[in-house]
């Protein structure tokens, strides 16, 4: 049933990204004729995020790379999801490992954000991953098929978007092979509670690359990417989404 996913790639700049980094649209810009059958998606920094909605071609989604539990209110520093949608965007990350490492998210406060995205009229990337630790323990899929069950809200498949991002694999150069990434994206697909599973979108993030996009993206229930470093030079992340021509 893949046939009725479209992939999806979208970069993740994480803390990176200053104004002069704008011209990355312009780098982009003639992208998508080459490549119509796959939806892009960026999310920098939310200091550029104004910016870039006023520039972006329109074929070029832009989300956020974390939202609030709550809609609005006496909560310095964070931004809603109202407030993306208010600019444009059209997706957030929720649950990214680093904000779990970084803030102690935990799989409640991750649905608690999906589930506010959601409300703003915006599709949450709920990512889910096991450590290094855990997969040798041979727990790998456990984890992460529970991170699915208690992060994700009661809603349709194609209400939010999984990535699924082994925490030993992001940042670090080590992908899944192709073949234990398309095991537990089946697993995820499996354990999916609805009966919509054929339409949830599942990502594989963690150091993907030009080199080993192709393998990745061509497994049956890997619908896109989650790119972190190499979504950051123009070059390397046009590369990865001409893999879907
Ligand atoms: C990420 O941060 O979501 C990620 C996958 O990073 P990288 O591609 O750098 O491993």
């Amino acid at each position: 049933m893949a046939m009725m996913r479209r992939k999806l790639v979208a970069g993740n700049w994480k803390m990176n990204g200053l104004q002069k980094d704008r011209q990355f649209l312009s780098d982009l810009a003639t992208l998508h004729s080459e490549t119509p059958n796959a939806d892009v998606l960026l999310c920098p920094p939310a200091t550029l995020l104004t910016s870039m909605a006023a520039t972006r071609p329109g074929w070029l989604m832009l989300g956020g790379q974390d939202c609030a539990m709550t809609q609005s209110g006496a909560h310095t520093g964070d931004i809603s999801a109202e407030m993306l949608a208010d600019l444009g965007c059209s997706h957030v990350i929720v649950g990214h490992s680093e904000r779990r490492a970084d803030h102690g998210e935990t799989d409640a406060v991750v649905r608690a954000k999906a589930q506010a995205a959601i409300q703003a009229g915006l599709i949450p990337i709920i990512c889910v991953g096991e450590t290094l630790e855990q997969r040798e323990s041979g727990l790998a899929e456990a984890v992460v098929v529970s991170q699915l069950s208690a992060g994700v809200p009661e809603c349709e498949a194609g209400q939010v978007v999984i990535a699924y991002e082994p925490v030993w694999a992001i940042g670090t150069g080590r992908t899944a092979s192709p073949e234990d990434a398309q095991a537990m994206h089946a697993a995820l697909r499996a354990a999916w509670s609805g009966a919509d599973s054929a339409a949830l979108r599942i990502l594989y993030g963690g150091s993907m690359n030009p080199g080993n996009a192709d393998a990745l993206l061509s497994q049956s229930d890997v619908d896109g990417g989650l790119i972190g470093g190499a979504s950051l030079k123009p070059d390397q992340f046009a590369s990865i989404i001409r893999t879907l021509r």
